[in-house]
């Protein structure tokens, strides 16, 4: 008998070895090889085509030089070596999505090479090594149909970039990471929409394991599709234990293509490596050799924007806000580029104050009402310069914090600024008259001699209710927490507390 690890549980015994071949379509506006658009997500089957893409005999293809641009850009990003020599190859088989018989890809002299992408994993910063990142052309797509199928060349020639990593991985997590941390890095960069739902990021994972401590790797099953990042995890950790038992049961594992199938959450054989092709790869007679110049090369890496590993580490030093906050606001891009704009127009002296204060305003109660209207940030009528009105009202405390909110629900909807919604609705400036507000606290004492009991006799809640009482009685305009601190002032802290 031999046992099975609980799923979750880390296996002591093996060690699992995963590297992944992820592939981005371009968003360049013209395809790999000739000038049809690649603008064709919406469009009818077969409208954006050409003799170039579909194949024709005796055609010539013109390389898109915005295409090896964005490889270039990206190869720097991930700290790869550009050569001075490049090149195109033919890689033979015959597939029905394939039109010309070949895929125009890169072989041995590939745009980049060596680079590495840094995970944060538990805690702690680890290098995945970047093998290569070359440029090939996407394949036609193939519909299928009972009895038959169909061919849409429209994604035929689609500029497609190849990043491959080392074996480097030892866990489905990190995996997951790497691709969504390699997805932030192409947004970020603009070469790629970096969305897997639609099929315009795509990622095979090569994965084995080993006796722990063993230097030499175990056969390697390669798993594809896998649509999402959480795919790409769950069906890692399916194969991982499956090559695992199979080990563990002095089985082998036999080196194949598997399938990874969503909706069972398994994997499944596709074909053994006995049934692979030879590719026959030889350099593209077509083409032109690609000579790469250090002046471009260097002008693209100056042209670079900011990443976003460096967006993180600035949010933290220059405004100070959280880590937790800074990773929000990185990941989401849009909602990093508003919170920027609003510190663009903000002239509150502190500085990092008015940064907390922006992004606590904008994670919370901003990002609340995006979700309830399912409006994207980039849509809605709420400037920048409105919200950081609204901040500089609650810094003057000429409005308190609740009132605030029901100012902001306005301002989101209309744009109207913050001091003109005031204005229009006479809102009176907060109690500050220390005097009148402890009038009023006196009396709210005076009336509740239950709540003063039991806040006395320990139930710490009842503060909260005598504090709804004071801020009844004076319709909202005086500051919750002042409310608060003068209550306790007067009836003393809690015996538990
Ligand atoms: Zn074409």
């Amino acid at each position: 008998m031999t046992t099975i690890a609980p799923e979750g549980r880390v296996d002591t015994d093996y060690e699992i070895v995963i590297g992944l071949e992820v592939h981005a379509q371009l968003l360049t506006k013209s395809k790999m090889f000739c000038a049809c658009s690649t603008d064709y997500a919406n469009s009818a089957p077969n409208t954006h085509v050409c003799p170039v893409c579909m194949g024709m005999p005796g055609v010539m293809p013109v390389i898109n030089q915005q295409a090896v641009a964005y490889t270039i850009m990206t190869a720097l990003a991930l700290n790869c070596s550009i050569p001075e020599y490049s090149k195109f190859d033919r890689k033979n088989y015959p597939y029905p999505d394939l039109m010309k018989g070949y895929q125009i890809s890169q072989y041995d002299v590939p745009l980049s090479r060596n680079g590495y992408l840094t995970v944060q994993h538990n805690g702690q910063a680890k290098k995945i090594g970047i093998t290569r990142v070359h440029l090939e052309e996407d394949t036609a797509r193939l519909l299928h149909h009972e009895g038959y199928s169909l061919v849409d060349i429209n994604r035929a020639g689609t500029p497609l970039m190849e990043i491959v990593s080392e074996p480097d991985m030892r866990e489905p997590g990190e995996a997951r990471l790497y691709m969504e941390q390699l997805r932030e890095i192409l947004v970020y960069l603009g070469v790629s929409s970096g969305r897997m739902e639609e099929g315009s990021l795509r990622c095979d994972a090569n994965i084995s394991v080993r006796p722990r401590g063993r230097q030499e790797f175990g056969v390697k099953a390669e798993i594809k599709n896998m649509n999402s990042f959480r795919s790409v995890e769950r069906a890692l950790a399916y194969e991982a234990q499956r090559q695992i038992a199979l080990l563990r049961e002095g089985g082998t594992v036999v080196q194949e293509t598997r399938g990874w199938v969503e909706t069972k959450g398994i994997t499944v054989s596709q074909r053994s490596k006995e049934q692979a092709h030879d590719y026959r790869y030889f350099p593209e007679p077509d083409l032109p050799p690609l000579l790469i110049s250090r002046e471009w090369v260097a002008g693209l890496r100056a042209r670079l924007p900011e990443l976003p590993d460096a967006r993180r580490a600035r949010y933290a030093a220059e405004y100070g806000v959280s880590a937790q906050d800074a990773n929000v606001m990185t990941e989401d891009k849009a909602l990093g580029d508003y919170f920027e704009q609003v510190m663009a127009v903000s002239r509150a002296s502190d500085r990092k104050a008015r940064a907390r204060a922006a992004s606590n305003w904008l994670l919370s109660e901003v990002v609340r009402l995006l979700k309830a209207n399912a409006v994207p940030i980039q849509s809605i009528p709420l400037t920048p310069a409105a919200l950081a009105n609204l901040l500089d009202l609650l810094d003057k405390e000429r409005i308190t914090g609740k009132q605030a909110k029901e100012i902001l629900d306005e301002a989101f909807a209309t744009g109207e600024l913050p001091e003109a919604i005031v204005e229009r609705k006479g809102i009176k400036p907060p109690i500050s008259d220390q005097g009148e507000l402890e009038r009023i606290i006196e009396e709210v004492i005076r009336n509740n001699p239950k709540a003063i009991n039991d806040y006395q006799g320990g139930k710490t809640n009842a503060l909260q209710a005598l504090v709804g009482q004071v801020m009844k009685a004076t319709r909202g305009q005086a500051k919750a927490d002042s409310v608060q601190k003068l209550l306790r002032s007067k009836l003393g802290e809690t015996p538990s507390a």
